[in-house]
Parts: C-alpha cells; sequence; structure tokens
C-alpha cells in the first residue's frame, strides 16, 4: 500500500494549514513519524528543503503521479524548531487533537505586530563646533534648532529620547530633516523588547544562603541527575523555603551554560515571586504571563532562542519555550489544576514536562507542600525521586489550628459566615495590630446539597462523588447520570436547612465591616482583579500593611508570603469538598493546607480557624493535623477501590452541540462502538451523562468516561475512536474531546 505524508516547510502559526503532499518511498516507510524533518524537492526547481511530517495517510489528495517523493529523512532531531515538532507530535498520539491544534500549542505565535522602535537623536558634532552652529541658528532665528541644540549639548550623554523630544521641544520632524541632511545630528533605532518586568533594578541583589536542609535536597537532586536521571518530588512544608532550592539548583545549570523553565501558576506569578528571582537572576530571567501582548510574547520567546534570557518564568505556556540547550524544567505547585490545558490538546503540564526532558535530557524538578496524589503515588513507586522538607525555615513553628463545627454555632443560633471563636480571634488580632485573611473557598461552581444541621451531603450511590442540583429540580450525578429528586427536609436528620450554599466575598466585606467598624478591609476577587493591574495591587497594598483584613477566594491562598499575617480564617471549608468530581478530596486538604500555611511565616507564630460542617471529614482532618500521609493513605484507597486514578487511568469523552438529540444519538453510537471493541469486556463505561454544566450557552454537553488500570490501552482506544468519528458523517456537527486524567 502506498504511504503519503502530508509535509509543512513553514513553521510560522499562519502557514501551518499549508500542508504539501509527499510519496513515502518503500525503504523509508517502517521509519517514518509524524513529527520527524523529511528532506524534500520542493517548487517548481525541485529546490531541496527540509520539512515537517505532519500526518501519514492511505490516501492522496492530488493526482498520485503527480505527487514527488521524499528524499531522506532526519531521525536525530537537532534545531530547536524539529525538538518542538516531535513534542507537538507526541502531544497529538497521547491526548488526542489533531497536529494542526498540537502545533499551536507548541510553537510561538508571530503576531503580526510592529515592533517597537525606540529611537533617539545624537549629536554628531563636537561640542564645540556644536555651539558655532547654535550661535549662526540664533542669528538666523531657526528657533526650533536652537531648542534642539540647546537641549543636546545640555544633555550628558548629548542624546535626546525621539519622542519625547518632539512632544517637549515641540517640534516637528521636518524641523530635524535639514540637521539630518548636514549631519548635524544622527537617529538612531533600537529595537526594544517587550516584557513586564523587564525594568527592574538588578542593583540590589540579594543572595540568601541556603540551610542544611535545603541543601540536602539540592545535591540529593543533582546526584539524581548525574545517576538515574528521574523526575524529583519536592515535598516541602509551607515555608520549608523551596524557592531558595529551585534558585540555587537554577545557578547550578547555568553555569552548565544550560537553560531553565520554571512553572509557577498563574495566580502566584506575583510581583513578589518575581522579584525574588530578579533579585538572584538579574536579566537573565523574563516573565511571561497572560497580560502580555501576543507581540510582545514572541518577543520573549525570541529572546530565549537567541540566548539573551536563560531562565523563562511562567504559567504553562512556558513549558513551550525554544531554549537552545534546555538544562531544566522546573515545576512549583506541580498540584495545581491550572496545570492542565482545559483546550485541546488537554495536556498536562507535568507530564509533557517530563516528554520534553526525556527528550532533551533535561531534569524535571516537582514541588509541592501538598504534592497531587497522582505524583506522590509515583514518588513511592520510585518512578519519581522523593525529597522531603519538613523543617519550616529556621524553624518556625506551623500554625496551631483549630476547627469550628458549624453544626454547633447554627444549633447556639448563630447563623453567621463567622464563627464566634473566629469572631475573637480577629477581635485580638486587630488589636495587636497584626494582619488576618479570611479565605472562602469557593470556586464558580455551586450546586451541591448539603444540610446546615447535620452536614449530610448528597452523593451518587453509585460513583461516591456529590450530585449537583439542577434547574429541573433534580439531583444529577455527573458521572453516571444517575438522578433523584432534590430534598425539601434532610434524609438523614429531617431538617428543613438543606440546600445550596450562596454567600460571596461582597456579603463577607460587608459582614467584616458590621463586625469591625475601624479595621481597613481589603476584598480580592473576580469584580476587584478584573482590572489589568488590579489583583498585583491588592497584593501589593496588603503587604505594605495598608489593610488589616484581606478577604479573597483562592487567588489569596496561593503561594504568597506576608510575613504580617498571624490569623487565617476558614469560613466554609466544606465548599470545594463537595465539588462534583473525585479530586474534591484531595483539592480541599490541598486548599486548607496552603490557606493555613499563610499564618505564622514571620517572626509571631501563626493560627488558623477551619469552619465547616464536616468535622471529621479525613482531608479536614488531616489539613488540621498537617498530616500529608494520612490524607495520602486514605485518599489513595478511596481511589482503589473506586478505580479513579491514579489507581487506574481515565479518559472522558466529551461532546458539545446545540443539537440535543443528535448529540444523544452521537454519544450513544460511541458508548456502543465502545462496547464491540471491548470484546473481552475489560473496561469500564459509564456514561453518557450530562456534564458538570449540562449546557452552557445553548451548547448541550455530554460525557462518556472510560477507565482501565493501563493508560496505554485508554490511548489505543481514542486512535481507534478518533478514526470512527472522522469517517462518520454523522459526527459533523458535534464536538468532540478527549480528555485523560491519569
Ligand atoms: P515555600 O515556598 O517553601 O513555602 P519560601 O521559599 O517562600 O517557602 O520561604 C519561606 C520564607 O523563608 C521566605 O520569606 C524566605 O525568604 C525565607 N527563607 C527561606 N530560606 C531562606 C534562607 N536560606 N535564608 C534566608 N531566608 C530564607
Ligand atoms: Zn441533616
Ligand atoms: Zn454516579
Amino acid at each position: 500500500m502506498e504511504l503519503y505524508a502530508d509535509v509543512i516547510v513553514d513553521i510560522s502559526h499562519e502557514k501551518l494549514d499549508k500542508s504539501f503532499q509527499y510519496r513515502v518511498p518503500e525503504r523509508l516507510k517502517s521509519k517514518i513519524q509524524v513529527g520527524m524533518t523529511v528532506k524534500i524537492p520542493f517548487g517548481k526547481t525541485n529546490r531541496e528543503m527540509t520539512g515537517y511530517v505532519v500526518n501519514l495517510t492511505g490516501q492522496a489528495s492530488i493526482c498520485a503521479d503527480r505527487i514527488k517523493e521524499i528524499l531522506d529523512i532526519n531521525e536525530r532531531a537537532e534545531s530547536i524548531e524539529a525538538k518542538m515538532m516531535g513534542l507537538a507530535a507526541w502531544i497529538r498520539s497521547q491526548y488526542g487533537s489533531t497536529m494542526n491544534q498540537a502545533l499551536k500549542t507548541v510553537l510561538p505565535v508571530k503576531a503580526k505586530v510592529q515592533e517597537k522602535q525606540k529611537k533617539t537623536i545624537r549629536l554628531l558634532l563636537s561640542a564645540e563646533s556644536a555651539q558655532e552652529y547654535l550661535t549662526e541658528a540664533k542669528r538666523k532665528h531657526y528657533a526650533a534648532r536652537v531648542r534642539i541644540l540647546e537641549a543636546l549639548l545640555a544633555s550628558e550623554s548629548k542624546t535626546l529620547d525621539y519622542s519625547e523630544a518632539l512632544r517637549e521641544l515641540q517640534i516637528t520632524s521636518a524641523t530635524l530633516k535639514p540637521l539630518l541632511k548636514e549631519h548635524i545630528v544622527a537617529v538612531d533605532c533600537d529595537r526594544v523588547y517587550r516584557g513586564g518586568f523587564q525594568q527592574m533594578e538588578s542593583a540590589d541583589r540579594k543572595r540568601q544562603t541556603s540551610n542544611v536542609q535545603q541543601r540536602m535536597v539540592i545535591e540529593g537532586i543533582l546526584e539524581e541527575f548525574r545517576t538515574n536521571g528521574r523526575p524529583c518530588l519536592i515535598h516541602g512544608v509551607t515555608g520549608s523555603g523551596k524557592t531558595l532550592v529551585y534558585m540555587e539548583l537554577i545557578q547550578s545549570v547555568l553555569e552548565q551554560g544550560k537553560q531553565v523553565i520554571v512553572l509557577i501558576p498563574e495566580i502566584a506569578l506575583t510581583y513578589q515571586t518575581v522579584r525574588r528571582f530578579y533579585e538572584y537572576f538579574g536579566n537573565q530571567v523574563s516573565i511571561l504571563h497572560s497580560r502580555l501582548s501576543q507581540g510582545e510574547r514572541y518577543d520573549q520567546m525570541q529572546q530565549a532562542r537567541e540566548g539573551r534570557v536563560k531562565v523563562m518564568i511562567g504559567p504553562r505556556s512556558a513549558l513551550f519555550t525554544p531554549f537552545p540547550d534546555l538544562g531544566m524544567i522546573i515545576i512549583d505547585e506541580e498540584h495545581e489544576n491550572s496545570y492542565k490545558s482545559e483546550n485541546m490538546p488537554r495536556y498536562h503540564a507535568r507530564e509533557v514536562a517530563i516528554q520534553r526532558g526525556k527528550m532533551e535530557r533535561a531534569q524535571v524538578v516537582l514541588g509541592s507542600a501538598t504534592p497531587s496524589v497522582d505524583s506522590y503515588c509515583k514518588a513511592k513507586n520510585g518512578e519519581y525521586a522523593l525529597f522531603s522538607m519538613t523543617q519550616r525555615y529556621e524553624n518556625r513553628p506551623l500554625p496551631k489550628v483549630e476547627i469550628v463545627d458549624l453544626r454547633e454555632e447554627l444549633k447556639a443560633g448563630n447563623r453567621s459566615m463567622i464563627s464566634e471563636p473566629l469572631a475573637k480571634a480577629m477581635q485580638q488580632r486587630l488589636q495587636r495590630g497584626e494582619q488576618i485573611m479570611l479565605f472562602l473557598n469557593r470556586r464558580g461552581y455551586a450546586g451541591f446539597v448539603s444540610c446546615r444541621s447535620c452536614g449530610y451531603v448528597a452523593k451518587c450511590p453509585h460513583c461516591d462523588v456529590s450530585m449537583s442540583l439542577h434547574n429541573h429540580g433534580k439531583l444529577v450525578c455527573h458521572y453516571c447520570g444517575y438522578e433523584t429528586n432534590a430534598y425539601q427536609q434532610c434524609p438523614s436528620c429531617g431538617s428543613p436547612y438543606i440546600g445550596g450554599f450562596k454567600a460571596g466575598t461582597q456579603q463577607i466585606e460587608k459582614m467584616v465591616k458590621s463586625m469591625f467598624p475601624k479595621s481597613r478591609v481589603l476584598r480580592m476577587d473576580f469584580d476587584t482583579t478584573r482590572k489589568k493591574e488590579g489583583h498585583t495591587e491588592i497584593l501589593e497594598a496588603f503587604n505594605r500593611r495598608e489593610a488589616d483584613i484581606l478577604i479573597g477566594t483562592q487567588m489569596i491562598v496561593k503561594g504568597h508570603d506576608f510575613p504580617n499575617v498571624t490569623l487565617v480564617g476558614v469560613l466554609a471549608a466544606d465548599l470545594s469538598l463537595n465539588d462534583v468530581d473525585f479530586r474534591s478530596g484531595e483539592r480541599t486538604f490541598q486548599l486548607l493546607t496552603q490557606a493555613v500555611g499563610r499564618a505564622g511565616r514571620g517572626a509571631v507564630p501563626g493560627e488558623a480557624f477551619i469552619q465547616t460542617y464536616q468535622p471529621g471529614h479525613y482531608s479536614i482532618q488531616a489539613a488540621v493535623s498537617q498530616d500529608y500521609e494520612a490524607f495520602y493513605e486514605e485518599e489513595i484507597s478511596y481511589r482503589t477501590l473506586m478505580k479513579y486514578p491514579p489507581a487506574s487511568a481515565m479518559m472522558a469523552v466529551f461532546g458539545g452541540s446545540t443539537d440535543e438529540q443528535l448529540l444523544e444519538q452521537g454519544m450513544k453510537y460511541i458508548g456502543e462502538y465502545i462496547s464491540r471493541l471491548d470484546k473481552k469486556n475489560v473496561l469500564q463505561v459509564i456514561g453518557p451523562a450530562p456534564e458538570s454544566v449540562s449546557r452552557v450557552q445553548d451548547i448541550y454537553r455530554r460525557v462518556i468516561y472510560i477507565k482501565h488500570e493501563d493508560r496505554n490501552l485508554l490511548t489505543a482506544l481514542k486512535d481507534k475512536l478518533e478514526e470512527y468519528i472522522e469517517m462518520n458523517s454523522g459526527f459533523s456537527n458535534i464536538h468532540i474531546q478527549f480528555d485523560f486524567h491519569i
């Protein structure tokens, strides 16, 4: 059978769709793969060019005898472009997407924005001749020329900023013309690299020195790289000083002439964190963040490729920085959800980092105070090397944590969001002039139903996850589609206080202000951070102690270091506990531990209150005792029992369509096709069921979950489904996406 390769020759973003088809000669058929670099004859003259294979097919797209043959393949990817191609091919095969989508993910966008130029006017004459010229100009009443020359002579560098000069001296470019012509002045253009933090002074560089605990981890990781080369997981309690560990590791990689990528959740990418890296590395560091324009991002990537920048810090997408000789990838707060892409291809940055590390011989270092269950499981299996930091820097104590049982509060008649004990503690801190953080554990999802008298939560009897309340008055499970009527009374205790949870940060702010009228309050949520720098402004103001109390959602608990905060109140710990998915227990433990960890990072010891309706839940118990191991043991046994990842691999097939009936049909066909393929009946297939948000902007959504211990089997199944969907025109109005949980 003939084999054809779609080859692209220009990998700039806009040209990705322009591929050319070539025949694969017999001798290359067994070797060729998507993502490889090939030599091809191109154009009328058959000039030899390098191209990249983006697809392989048995079907010729044009008349077969007009198709030319591939000359050769390059098996060793050497250029950075070829490496990124290979990575895109891997992403495509692992997560399910087109090669085009994968390429758009890994390649920087070459936006057609004008490069910013910095222009300067420079005096070409000696001071003496310029003085002569000035006298002459004055005599001839050339007022504009006089202004320029006087300004140039007054300037120490004998230069002026072009646009400033035009504005302030009130001259036009026409005035400059004769001066340029007579070689009195010149105008120089320098390309300016755009980028957020570029201007930061590196003058007052401070370097901390690592302590024994930090040095042990650094040595251990460098040793691991010299020997087995496994990914390294640092489990370090909050405040143990992981940042300095990262910085010294980076330093040692830079000394080898290599470059480093550091991933940080966008939300923690604050001035504060960034400043620490700048203080250590100066202008070798560059920051990518979502507020940069496309042009600015492209510049940053260009600087990395050319070696002017050696450390790239940023969220998920920084992973694709085209460093020529990548030595290390660090992922801080590796448990964060934001490392998982929610768009096609739905890749996980941790997995892609490990793959890139393998392909480019770069070491991968993961760090967290609350590692993901997935990573910790791998560390326990020996797939990752594990390093622990159990002490806070300078042996500062971890905060003392107290639990407040909200059921008792309700019984005592207190229905406010702030319990008695927390209110008392707040009063005390305000008197002492210490700072307080109040954390409302809330995400976009509402939906779950719980009893405020006894803590009962409505869960699916089959899947053991919270069910969510739908508009039509039913409780629905989003894994299997199980439905039941919503309750008027708690089935467990009969209380009428059963329902959804509704309070927001604004209500809390109001309440705090009425309880403590003299306190200065800052609120940080979606509303107050919508402005471009809103996020940073609030954190900076709090850091400068311009407020006593900071109220916020999850964005306030990630990675910030406020030494004067001695009290943290978690207002409703249960909110994330009842998220409608199997990771809710894990996420709750992580959030609570991170939140509690904000207290007492400075000299004064900290204290935290966790308010909850379910004080007995293991996630909450473990967060109170700050015992990761205890949490992990409980969680992994739940996952094993229910066959959730990492005990089993799990693939979701999401379907979306404006036509509800068509979608239902299509998803049913997919379900049936899966059972036809699964002859030995080894897969666990759940659904199709409505997604947790079953209709968004008039697009209906359904999902099928498939579980099996072997990830590779699910990947193979995905390949089959992709073929099936492509071949059946019935799916043309259904949008299908794959999503892997591992
Ligand atoms: P983590 O990220 O592990 O929660 P950080 O890296 O933010 O902790 O460190 C906590 C605090 O301890 C920071 O204020 C940091 O400046 C300080 N610190 C950590 N290690 C050192 C060190 N070796 N010398 C001086 N200060 C340190
Ligand atoms: Zn009840
Ligand atoms: Zn269910």
